[in-house]
């Protein structure tokens, strides 16, 4: 099928002015999220397909240069919400270097046409080129909306090609906008398509985005930045499940600041802050990448250790009990000594086994190292059925 190539830039450039218009009206208040860039980016390629539109009843400045320019400007903005939807630094030196360019090559080679358009095709292609590499490289942990702007820019690529081969093979007067052909309507198509999954793409990206934040919140406990209870208790109710699979130790530890009030107390409440801070650190950094470290409440931790025997629990512990002790925490240049108390469940889970059964034997035994003086370690009872 053959379409008439005037009414496919009227209709695209129709498409991307009301696409535009949403996403500034919603990205306008929201500039950290991407989506003004993205609008900005349609709203330049309404303007390409408007020129584009107009060619062979205006000026080839306009119609030409002018619209070249615009979709070059188009692809910088795209590029320009790779790193803004994920709140990097924007390189505007080197983005901005494809529309400029273009400007140029199209003032300078104007009267031309077999060079204005390759040099219009070549610049073109850099740019989906690097919005391919930066699409990647700014790709959501996780995510797979980054696929459909590398897919977009892509074929993007392709349908230039489509253009190149045909200026080369002698049929640029075939490529003219004004005319309508199969070739044409397969190129002007496929450049289309690809602008809207260019622009969906990075609307998902941005939506990826959003929900690893809120994700990452809804997980997180904000003070220590370590997996909050609901987050934990997740992991305990599949280590446990793991090990009563495969039939593996496992040992879940709580882990209580000693006297913690007192140090809120003497030290202001900042001053404990910084001390659950400072011990979550410590802790993270002397275990294996298995573990897994949680706060569980107010001065509580609970601590996972997936395939280790109660002599490896009881080192491990006992080498990051000394630890704290020894390292005070640092507030406003004076030092705050701390140290914790910890009960132990080491076990093989059985079929009754619970992460609150469990962690109701670490408890107890928790309490019996409080009891027995604190900056203690105790094991829970276990016993064989
Ligand atoms: P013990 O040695 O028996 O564990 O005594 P403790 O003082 O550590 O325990 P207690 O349960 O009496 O006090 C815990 C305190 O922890 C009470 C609470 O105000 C404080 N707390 C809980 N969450 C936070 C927090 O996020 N920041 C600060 N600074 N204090 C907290
Ligand atoms: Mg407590
Ligand atoms: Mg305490």
């Amino acid at each position: 099928m053959i379409a008439h190539s005037p009414t496919i830039f009227a209709s695209v450039a129709w498409v991307a002015f009301i696409m535009a218009f949403c996403l500034l009206v919603v990205g306008r208040f929201d500039q950290r999220d991407g989506l003004s860039t993205v609008g900005a980016g349609l709203l330049a390629y309404a303007l390409t397909y408007a020129c584009f539109m107009q060619h062979g009843n205006a000026p080839l400045w306009l119609t030409y240069s002018l619209a070249n320019t615009l979709l070059s400007l188009a692809l910088a903005f795209y590029s320009a919400s790779l790193f803004r939807i994920n709140q990097r630094p924007v390189p505007w030196r080197l983005i901005i270097c494809g529309p400029i360019s273009m400007g140029l090559l199209m003032a300078l080679l104007l009267e031309t046409r077999e060079p204005r358009m390759l040099a219009a095709c070549a610049v073109l292609i850099a740019q989906c080129l690097l919005i391919i590499w930066w699409a990647r490289a700014n790709r959501i942990p996780g995510g797979r909306a980054h696929l459909l702007v590398m897919i977009g820019a892509g074929v993007s690529v392709f349908g230039i090609l489509i253009r190149v081969v045909a200026i080369l093979s002698g049929m640029a007067e075939e490529m003219r906008y004004d005319v309508s052909n199969l070739r044409q309507t397969i190129s002007l198509s496929i450049g289309t398509v690809t602008v809207m999954m260019i622009t969906l793409g990075l609307v998902l990206m941005s939506k990826e985005r959003i929900e690893g934040i809120l994700k990452h919140m809804a997980l997180h406990d904000p003070l220590t930045e370590l997996p909050n209870r609901r987050a934990i208790m997740e992991q305990l109710e599949r280590e446990i499940e793991r090990a009563r699979r495969n039939r593996s130790m496992l040992a879940v530890a709580i882990i209580d600041i000693d006297y913690f009030k007192k140090i809120n107390d003497t030290h202001g409440h900042l001053a404990g802050d910084a001390v659950l801070q400072h011990c979550a650190r410590l802790m993270k950094a002397r275990l294996r990448h298995s573990d897994s470290l949680g706060r569980y409440g107010g001065e509580e931790f609970l601590l996972l250790l997936p395939d280790t025997s109660t002599e490896g629990a009881t080192i491990a512990l006992d080498d990051l009990r000394s630890h704290i002790a020894s390292s005070p925490t640092l507030f406003e240049g004076q030092p705050i000594n701390q140290s914790f108390s910890v009960g132990v469940f080491c076990g093989i889970p059985g079929s009754q086994d619970t992460g609150t059964s469990l962690l109701g034997r670490a408890d107890a035994a928790l309490y019996l190292a409080k009891q027995s003086g604190r900056n203690l370690l105790r094991l829970a009872e276990t016993w064989v059925p």
